[in-house]
């Protein structure tokens, strides 16, 4: 080969002498130029697929200042101490910072020697920050974390509805908004509250070939979890994300005491501490972060090979988000899930004692169905998670459990119907709603105290039920749960019936379910390449 000179352009330019890269990744480049052109964007990339570079490059090529909105302050400093250590001129206003390093930068910014300015949003919203922003030059608006501006979302933040007041107070500046998690529907919300309907749309794929998703049934989580760091990840980094701060402080310990280096991070922590655990996790090899969803965000840490969830996400963009943290160095990595029954009684009673109206909870409510399908599914997780952000794949990727292996689909018909009769006959002849567990007792037989105690054995369903075992009964309510033909509620995660459960009472419903495999241990990885 001739030594042909490298491709022209001030783009490629600053990402080989600035940013040491060879070359663009995935969709980088045209995002890069449509913006260096001065058009909109609206960008979609799952975490870990560069979308910084998208409007670094840019607010470095084009003349004055490229103003960054950020949610995420604490991160501020960072992103800014590694943009300078490349001799990027970066700065960034937001209210944890001294009153004279503001005017600094304030000044920087009217000099024009500035080629990133990080806000956050709540800043935008402050006259003082606007009027400053009006006697200075700026080259664009990247709005990072775009979903922030969707109320249906899991991440809503209220100061992103004002920055519609971009366009209008700039209107001749380009905007550029980045964003990993959103369904079309997203997407749409995004683009007409930030006034981006003219915007051109790149969507990258969202496939991580080498993350291996794993959905387990949930027993002994911590076991499990053990078991699996044990055998398949010994001396990794990882993160176990669990849904509160005592059962990170819990498992974290667990973790320690059973010889794997651990840390808890969560919000009550205090600062310290938790900055610290963080810059622990970042440094040093092997760290195990067993954290609450609080950590993560921003996260860039490539060598990450495991992320646990001990508890059901609330929903599928927060599982994505999350396991896509997993794996960002492209080598082989986990995703691994334990969900239980009891997760999603504790979820649809979270749901129904939340703030907010009736559209409110039923959305949240959309969003949990959507993660338990995920979880329920007989088919490709995989192609389940990409038909969900509206992008197809291949029917079995080969690289998930359900394809690896296959779990049985059994016709779950005549136990669905045990199940809902002994609802219904509570409800009906006694004016009673119990939880699962006494249901199942129930079913099983079992003369319990509080059987005797209601005289349950004297139901017509008592002992109607011993062709399964508890543990397949549990399966049962789980999966009746997802697919919406029963539902919990109340305080005590009491069970009642649905309007579909009627259809499968009178037996015009078949119900297929899922059997999970006898082994929770994984089978081998397949090797990316
Ligand atoms: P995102 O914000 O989409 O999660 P980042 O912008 O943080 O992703 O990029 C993820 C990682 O990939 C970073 O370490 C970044 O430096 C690296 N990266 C981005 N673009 C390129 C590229 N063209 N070539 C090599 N590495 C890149
Ligand atoms: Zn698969």
């Amino acid at each position: 080969m001739t030594s042909a000179p490298p491709l022209a352009g001030p783009a490629l330019d600053v990402l080989n002498r600035i940013f040491g890269y060879a070359g663009f990744r995935g969709g980088q480049r045209e995002i890069i130029e449509h913006v260096i052109g001065g058009g909109d964007a609206l960008v979609l990339m799952p975490t870990g697929g560069g979308k910084s570079l998208c409007y670094q490059i840019p607010a470095l090529v084009r003349d004055g200042t490229g103003v960054v909105i950020s949610p995420l302050i604490a991160l501020m400093q960072d992103q800014v101490d590694a943009l300078r250590t490349l001799g990027v001129r970066a700065g960034f206003l937001n209210s944890t910072q001294a009153p004279d390093e503001r005017r600094l930068t304030e000044q920087l910014f009217l000099a024009g020697e500035l080629d990133l300015l990080y806000v956050a949003p709540e800043g935008l919203g402050v006259a003082a920050t606007q009027r400053l922003l009006d006697r200075g030059r700026i080259s664009l608006f990247a709005i990072d974390e775009a979903h922030c501006v969707s109320q249906w979302g899991h991440d809503f933040r209220p100061d992103y509805l004002n920055l519609s007041m971009l366009h209008e107070r700039w209107p001749e500046v380009p905007r550029i908004a980045l964003t990993a998690t959103a369904t079309s529907a997203t997407r749409e919300e995004i683009a007409t509250r930030l006034d981006l309907t003219g915007a051109r749309h790149f969507t990258a794929s969202f496939d991580r070939p080498n993350i291996q998703y794993r959905i387990v049934a949930k027993n002994e989580p911590r076991r499990q979890l053990l078991d699996l760091l044990r055998t398949e990840h010994p001396g990794d980094a990882g993160i176990v994300y669990c849904l509160s701060r005592a059962s990170v402080e819990k498992t974290a310990e667990f973790l320690t005491q059973n010889g794997i280096a651990a840390l808890p991070y969560h919000a009550g922590l205090d600062a310290r501490t938790r900055a610290a655990n963080q810059s622990r996790f970042l440094r040093e090899d092997g760290l195990v972060m067993v954290a609450t969803i609080a950590f993560g965000m921003g996260i860039d840490k490539p060598d990450v090979r495991f992320v646990a969830h001990l508890d059901l996400p609330k929903s599928v963009e927060g599982y994505y988000q999350e396991t896509g943290r997993a794996g960002r160095d492209g080598l082989p990595s986990t995703a691994w899930l334990a969900y239980g029954l009891q997760d999603v009684v504790q979820q649809r009673k979270m749901i129904e004692t939340s703030d907010g109206d009736l559209a409110h909870r039923r959305n949240l409510g959309t969003h949990l169905d959507a993660m338990l399908a995920l979880c329920e599914t007989v088919q490709c997780r995989r192609a389940q998670l990409l038909a969900y952000f509206g992008q197809t794949a291949d029917p079995a990727c080969g690289n998930c459990d359900t394809c690896l292996t296959p779990p049985e689909s059994w016709d779950g018909t005549v136990p669905a119907q045990k199940l809902l009769s002994t609802v219904l006959r509570l409800q009906r002849e006694r004016g009673q709603k119990f939880g699962a567990g006494q249901s199942i007792d129930i079913l099983l037989g079992k003369t319990t105290e509080k059987v005797t105690q209601f005289r349950h054995q004297e139901l017509s369903v008592f002992g109607i039920g011993t062709d399964l075992r508890e543990q397949e009964w549990r399966g049962v309510v789980r999966q009746l749960l997802a697919q919406g033909l029963l539902a919990v509620e109340g305080d005590y995660g009491t069970l009642t019936l649905t309007d579909a459960s009627s259809a499968v009472l009178r037996g015009e419903h078949q119900v297929m379910m899922r059997r999970e495999p006898e082994r929770t241990r994984a089978p081998r990885a397949r090797r990316s390449s």
